[in-house]
């Protein structure tokens, strides 16, 4: 074993039901630039551990994901990492932001969500499409250690779907220097430049440390 590596066989605690989102992240924490030695495997999503869901009344992505890693780490008594993500329109505010994941009043509908944003956007000329994705990205062990990192993936809101891929608003979102939606980039592709992928692997020696204890 190497001095950064961490112990065979660590488990990490992910605070996530959103199976789309732990797929990302095993690639992100396992892949280049992750934690060294960490086998998919071992990450360990929230609705494996029948963990409770916290109620998210954060009114930052850095207060909801602090607040997500908290309640697993306290219920586990292991380090937990947590997310929270969303779209930031910029013609809307900021909005959905952290309201992302229930913008049309339903937790978790995709579909819907994105139809009512395109819908709200509209009458939006092309120049004002400006968009970003937002990710903060959280650590909390269980003697109190708390560890955030957002980032950011700026792109444009395209008019209609384009894309097979991703989850949530991938499908309209075209991030800044490519001509095709996060829905169209392979998954390597988005993680490589994406809000989550930025976070979390700033996260990552924190994580390694943490694991290690
Ligand atoms: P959370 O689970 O509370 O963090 O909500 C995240 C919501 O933001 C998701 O349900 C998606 O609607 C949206 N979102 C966050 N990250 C992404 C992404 O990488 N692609 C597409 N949509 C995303």
């Amino acid at each position: 074993m190497s001095a950064a590596a961490i112990p065979a066989g660590a488990r990490l605690l992910l605070a996530t039901h959103n199976a789309h989102k732990l797929e990302e992240l095993r690639d992100i924490l396992c892949g280049p630039g992750g934690v060294a030695g960490l086998d998919p495997e071992s990450v360990v999503g929230a609705q494996e551990l029948n963990a409770p869901e916290p109620v998210e009344d954060g009114v930052t992505f850095a207060e909801n994901a602090l607040l997500k890693a908290r309640a697993l780490s306290c219920a586990t008594g292991r380090p937990a990492i947590a997310d929270d993500s969303g779209l930031s329109v910029d013609v809307l505010g900021g909005a959905p932001g952290i309201f992302s994941a229930r913008w049309c009043g339903r937790h978790g509908d995709d579909a819907a969500n994105l139809d009512l944003l395109l819908a709200q956007l509209s009458d939006v000329p092309d120049p004002h499409r400006g968009a970003q994705f937002v990710c903060a990205a959280a650590l909390v062990t269980p003697d109190g250690r708390e560890t955030v990192e957002v980032a950011s993936l700026p792109g444009t809101l395209l008019r209609a779907r384009r894309g097979q891929g991703g989850f949530g608003y991938d499908p309209i979102v075209v991030p800044d220097g490519f001509d095709r939606s996060c829905a169209e980039l392979s998954a390597d592709e988005k993680n490589a430049i994406s809000h989550r992928g930025q976070a979390f692997r700033a996260l990552v020696p924190a994580i390694t440390a943490a694991l290690r204890v």
